[in-house]
């Protein structure tokens, strides 16, 4: 992935893993990307995704992907399959698929380690007597009864508890580290739990399941993982990260690097928040293009190199921060600039009458798919007597400013010649219906007139030749910058009832039918566009992925303030 980032920007982990390399602490770089498969991957994650490939693809080393599936509960096969899928799919290969499941019977191992050393015994309390000793950031925890049990009775006890002798809760496996610790997650922190529940991989060969903190380190230690990079929260768990690791006969050191999390405005990324959305109906799934998961930005046209550019571009740091969602959207047009072609598409029509245009007859015109890039190469482009041009570019009485078609005015058809308008024909309404108009035959390119100046070129579908389709622009899910930081309404209350817009019949210039889903376009003066899963050839459907300008910054400037 390395040729997207000539210059990689210099960032904390990256010097640090520079230095290590240089005064010879590591030789390699191993890194991991540890998904819980419990929900689906969303743009925070693909921050760490492109740190963890990057760190390794910039050092010569690997990076593995590691389902963290120590908690059956709310874990599902289907999560795996679409994590891994958008893993891929952002431009990675992971050298190794893992699981942290794969290691139960090693973690086992570990736990009996600890406990025949004095370092870990069987807690027989339930949760709530341990939260209530646990004390607080000011007063020191209290002891269990049990903490100075003997070795062998919890070699015992927690052997039995493997073999399926007690109920969920019966008993705890704990560190014994100390209860007056400052940091609260050094007082004796719960190792292993009994949980008589159905392993989505291991089925009922365990009844007790390791601790987050339990089983990642020693995950990342079994597969030589040498920088375990992760968000700010684990920062508070790195102490214990370090003593399990000191501890325990591992087969190498890893170290904890925590980084800040990834927050963007407009948009929500927790998983428990997503559902919602989901559950309640707020969108249509989890590939709403609304929906900042992978499922739904790539729906919605985002691009892996825009995605990957745009992490590249937020860099990492240990300060949280909200990046504007019109961060990733700029990543996105610079990307879809260089390399959509150009199309014309009519999404609100009405209809030109070209006058002195011979009926029935059809001229072709030479259009370039890219202003600047020949190699994607021309096409031709109908004209016919009949065409559609957009609403909003005529107007009947017009400001000086206004350079689009106006009565007696005249402009460009892109591609083709200037028109004249004539005549303006109304309904009963009072509606325009119709623009009568007359073109000037010497203004074709190639002709001597082709260079003359008007102020205004528009873009314009024939309408005998026009494809009828679907087009769904999409803005905003959220109309507030912080939906979830407003602790006096719920967030879904801050909805945008405008964030999806539907335009049941736009005019499409002939080919676009024809294109397939996850298919760029620019349509010309009017956005980037991506055709719909739901597209077919006789009912294309084209998302809007992003507009041609940034219509939120100044808004999003002013809500600044
Ligand atoms: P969520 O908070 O959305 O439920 P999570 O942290 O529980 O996400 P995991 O599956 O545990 O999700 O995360 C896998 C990896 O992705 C972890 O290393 C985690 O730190 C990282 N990650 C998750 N969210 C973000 C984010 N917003 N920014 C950067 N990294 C993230
Ligand atoms: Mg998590």
């Amino acid at each position: 992935m390395s040729e997207n980032v000539p210059n990689p920007p210099a960032h904390f982990i990256r010097n640090r893993i520079r230095q290590e390399l240089e005064s010879g602490l590591h030789d390699r770089v191993v890194t991991r990307f540890p998904p819980e498969p419990n929900g689906y991957l969303h743009i925070g994650h693909a921050k760490s995704i492109v740190l963890n490939f990057a760190m390794a693809d910039e050092f010569g080393g690997e990076t593995n992907l590691r389902f963290d599936d120590t908690n059956p509960i709310k874990e599902e096969q289907r999560y795996v399959d679409a994590i891994r899928e958008d893993v891929a799919w952002l431009g990675y290969q992971w050298a190794r698929e893992c699981y942290a499941s794969d290691y139960f019977p090693k973690l086992y191992e570990y736990a009996l380690h600890l406990i025949d050393n004095g370092l870990a015994y069987v807690d027989s309390q339930d949760a709530d007597a341990i939260r209530a000793q646990r004390g607080t950031l000011t007063e020191p925890g209290t002891p269990s009864p049990h903490r100075d049990r003997d070795r062998a009775e919890s070699r015992d006890l927690f052997e039995r508890m493997r073999a399926g002798e007690f109920a969920d809760g019966a008993h705890v496996l704990r560190a014994k580290i100390d209860m007056a610790a400052p940091n609260i997650n050094m007082r004796d922190p719960v190792l292993y739990r009994i949980r008589h529940q159905r392993h989505p991989r291991t089925g009922d060969e365990w009844c007790i399941y390791p601790s987050y903190d339990f089983a990642h380190g020693q995950s990342d230690a079994i597969e030589g993982i040498t920088h375990s990079l992760c968000t700010l929260e684990f920062e508070d768990h790195r102490p214990l990260y370090d003593w399990l690791i000191e501890h325990l006969p591992v087969p190498s050191k890893p170290q904890q690097i925590e980084f800040s999390r990834l927050n963007l405005d407009f948009t929500v990324l927790s998983k428990r928040r997503l559902m919602r959305l989901v559950d309640e109906g707020f969108v249509d799934g989890w590939d709403d293009p609304r929906m900042p998961t992978f499922a739904g930005i790539r729906r919605r046209g985002f691009t892996p190199r825009s995605i990957r550019n745009f992490c590249n571009e937020i860099g990492v740091t240990k300060s949280e921060s909200i990046i504007p969602f019109g961060a990733m959207e700029r990543n996105l047009r610079d990307d879809l600039n260089e390399r959509a072609p150009r199309r014309m598409a009519v999404l609100e029509p009405v209809k030109v009458v070209l006058t002195n245009f011979t009926e029935g007859e059809t001229e072709w015109f030479d259009a370039a798919n890219h202003p600047q890039n020949p190699e994607l190469g021309t096409r031709k482009v109908p004209m016919t007597r009949e065409i559609w041009i957009e609403r909003g570019d005529f107007m009947e009485d017009a400001p000086k400013k206004f350079f689009r078609l106006k009565p007696g005015g005249e402009v460009r058809l892109r591609n083709a010649f200037i028109i004249r308008c004539d005549e303006v024909v109304k309904n009963a309404a009072g509606d325009v219906e119709t623009l009568h108009c007359s073109f000037d035959p010497e203004s074709r390119s190639g002709l001597p007139g082709a260079d003359r100046k008007v102020k205004g070129t528009i873009h314009w579908v024939s309408a005998e030749h026009a494809v009828e389709a679907e087009v769904r622009l999409y803005d905003r899910l959220f109309s507030v910058p912080h939906p979830a930081g407003d602790k006096e309404h719920d967030f879904v209350e801050h909805i945008n009832p405008e964030s999806l817009q539907v335009i049941g019949s736009a005019r499409l210039e002939p080919g676009l039918e024809n294109a397939k889903p996850g298919e760029h376009y620019q349509f010309e003066r009017t956005g980037y566009f991506v055709a719909d899963p739901d597209s077919s050839t006789e009912k294309p459907v084209f998302n809007r992925a992003v507009t041609l300008r940034d219509t939120w910054a100044k808004l999003e400037k002013q809500l600044r303030g």
